[in-house]
């Protein structure tokens, strides 16, 4: 493939995608559930691949944000169970009744969907009713529940395969908000209970924060995203390990004479004779423009500063006057090299964003080299 001629490639670390999983399934209780999500191409890591590594850690249900994205897990041959996790229109809903892919519900319009589409279809559509215990997004009232849905929810024209709902803030210091918002899962739980009504399957509501820091929110399901691939920053993440690097190679070395500007709007200006190195990874590439003078990249060990803008397709780095650099030498723009690492919470930090932004950032441009979980 003519990508793979390109110096700057994301390498995914399969294993620790595994390991990841292995993890929380430990921390999870053997009843309940490990979903993985792999939304937006695997947070940037590749969907399929992670999937099969994650279900090998001992995952059984996969999450994603659109039925299309359920679609190509079916397409690549994958038959566990699927949630659609975002909202759906009435197309999307059709084909994931036919694709066998659960959806979430938060509307009674959507629902009408689900249950035309399973009618249609021939086999009955898989629901998750969504509530909103206080993320203020998607989700029915909590007062709703029993009233309103328990009715429709019982028609026998969907299959009630959950409840669930979304933590707005899992991994801040203070569990005040998290508490809050399990006690009013607890209580639309309470008033199913009290309705005479059975409980659906699956009850969700931890992502990877809530599944490390409150066992509480288990229930039967937790629904892991940025954890599996190492991108959590809580302190109770200890264990898992980052699974991607970003890599590429030096395409010019040369001096300037102090005072150069360097790059789009001259941002820098060189304090004194120095080395630059052009590197090609730009924004287009999800370098982020915001790491501009921002940033370092790490050559030889050694961390190189980024200089002057982040340009489309490339930025430039200062190199420290002891470190003799050469046209290919490598470059890792995210991971680790000698004893230096630059990790993704020090990328989000630098450009004001969180870690998900980044992963789920880095552009199809940059081609994917996978480590396998396994060695045959
Ligand atoms: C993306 C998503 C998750 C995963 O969240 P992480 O913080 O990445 O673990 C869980 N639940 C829902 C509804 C989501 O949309």
């Amino acid at each position: 493939m003519a990508s793979e001629l390109r110096a700057t490639t994301a390498t995914v670390d399969l294993g620790a995608i595994r390991h990841n999983a292995e993890v929380f399934r430990r921390v999870v209780s053997e009843d309940a559930a490990v979903m993985a999500v792999v939304k937006a191409n695997g947070y940037g890591h590749g969907a399929v691949d992670c999937a099969r590594a994650a279900l090998a850690g001992g995952a059984t249900w996969l999450g994603v944000a659109t039925v299309e994205e359920g679609v190509e897990l079916r397409d690549a041959g994958l038959t566990v169970p699927i949630l659609v996790l975002g909202a759906s229109n009435q197309r999307q809903t059709e084909r994931a009744a036919e694709a066998h892919i659960d959806v979430t519900v938060t509307d009674r319009t959507d629902w009408e969907w689900a249950a035309e589409a399973g009618e249609r279809s021939g086999t009955m559509a898989r629901v998750h009713l969504k509530v909103d215990t206080g993320m203020g997004r998607l989700g029915v009232r909590p007062d709703a529940v029993a009233s309103e849905w328990l009715p429709r929810l019982t028609t026998g024209r969907t299959v009630w395969q959950g409840l669930m709902s979304h933590l707005a803030d899992s991994d801040a210091p203070s569990p005040e908000r998290t508490r809050g918002q399990l006690s009013v899962f607890l209580d639309v739980i309470e008033a199913i209970r009290q309705a005479g009504a059975a409980l659906p399957p699956m009850l969700h509501l931890a992502n990877s924060a809530a599944a490390l820091r409150f066992p509480g929110t288990h229930f039967t399901m937790v629904r892991v995203g940025i954890g599996l691939y190492g991108g959590l920053d809580v302190p109770e993440a200890a264990a898992l390990r980052p699974a991607m690097m970003v890599e590429s190679a030096v395409t010019l070395v040369k001096r300037v004479p102090s005072g150069s500007l360097i790059g789009y709007g001259g941002t820098f200006e060189a304090p004194r004779e120095c080395t630059i190195a052009t590197v090609p990874m730009g924004y287009a590439d999800g370098y982020r423009r915001a790491l501009s003078n921002r940033a370092e990249v790490l050559i030889r060990g050694h961390r190189c500063p980024v200089v002057g803008r982040v340009s489309m397709d490339q930025i430039t780095v200062m190199v420290p006057d002891e470190l003799v650099v050469q046209i290919g030498d490598p470059v890792v723009l995210l991971g680790s090299s000698g004893s230096e690492q630059v990790t993704v919470h020090e990328l989000a930090s630098w450009a004001d964003t969180i870690s998900y932004e980044i992963l789920t950032g880095i552009s199809a441009r940059v081609p994917r080299r996978l480590i396998p979980a396994q060695l045959p």
